[in-house]
């Protein structure tokens, strides 16, 4: 068959389930251990005020062994996505999570936002992250999540670049699928839905909104992971340690990966995982 279409093939959607050993649903959890620098690139001002900071450090501090311990407990498999500042300025919590054996995965350096008017700076901060995680764990990921999910159009060049196999930042589908290019570059969707900070995040003065309780965020997740246990398609989930490290939210992530687990044939995977096996069931090579 040729490459072309091998390629057109693999975007279809499955007519039988596609994970693996008569699975029919796919979990993938990612956690973004985002720390100080998701404050700080929204306004550099932040860094003369330890008090909004520290909701970032308590992520490192507090965050992640919790969320470590929760997930060794419940024995599934996760993928950290690290800005390479965080690796640099917490590198006692980020060998932790390196040394779980969980996936560790790209996420900028100091958690800058694309912009598309900025494609040296955005080269620039993919290059000194990658970097950082090398120096820092002697990691090299495979799986990019662009900070905010905010790609531009050089960001999929950076991804094939720097050898990388996969990205996990657009919302346009429930499955996998294979960006057009080469070599291939899977994309594993994600959405805000599945994604802790809108409900969780909050600052008097930055982000001055109500928070949700843990109890009906789960019913969110709960819901949203039955409807694709039915429906077909993928449940990803990102978690960042600063906000999900808290006890009672902590406790409604236990309750629904406990939920998840009461049911049959879910694959759960990490980011690596699902897109060696998407690359490997489009039969093309790298
Ligand atoms: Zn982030």
């Amino acid at each position: 068959m040729p490459a072309r279409a091998k390629l057109s093939a693999a975007r279809r959607r499955p007519a039988a389930s596609p994970w693996p050993n008569g699975a029919r649903r796919c979990v993938f959890l990612q956690f973004h251990f985002d720390a100080e620098s998701g404050w700080l690139s929204r306004d550099p001002a932040t860094a003369d005020l330890p008090g909004v900071l520290s909701q970032g450090v308590y992520g490192a501090k507090m965050g992640v062994p919790r969320i470590l311990d929760l997930l060794k407990a419940e024995r599934v498999p996760s993928s950290w996505f690290i800005p390479g500042w965080v690796a640099e300025r917490h590198p006692a919590a980020a060998r932790a999570i390196r040394d779980r054996g969980v996936e560790i995965g790209h996420h900028g350096y100091l958690h800058e936002r694309a912009r598309p008017d900025d494609p040296a700076g955005e080269r620039e901060s993919f290059a000194r992250g990658m970097k950082a995680l090398e120096t820092v764990l002697d990691v090299k990921p495979i799986g990019y999540s662009a900070p905010g999910w905010d790609l531009t159009p050089i960001t999929l060049d950076l991804v094939r670049e720097h050898g990388m196999i996969y990205s996990t930042n657009l919302m346009d589908d429930a499955y996998p699928y294979l960006h057009p290019g080469s070599p291939p570059v899977v994309e594993i969707p994600v959405d805000w839905i599945l994604d802790d900070a809108p409900y969780y995040a909050f600052h008097p003065k930055w982000l001055p909104r109500p928070m949700q309780s843990p109890e009906s965020v789960y019913t969110v997740w709960r819901d949203e992971f039955l409807g694709c246990y039915e429906l077909g398609g993928m449940f990803d989930l990102t978690c960042h340690p600063q906000f999900s490290g808290h006890p009672s939210r902590l406790l409604a992530l236990r309750k629904l990966i406990r939920l998840i687990k009461t049911h049959r044939n879910v694959w759960w995977a990490t980011g690596r995982e699902i897109a060696e096996l998407w690359i490997r069931r489009a039969g093309v090579t790298r």
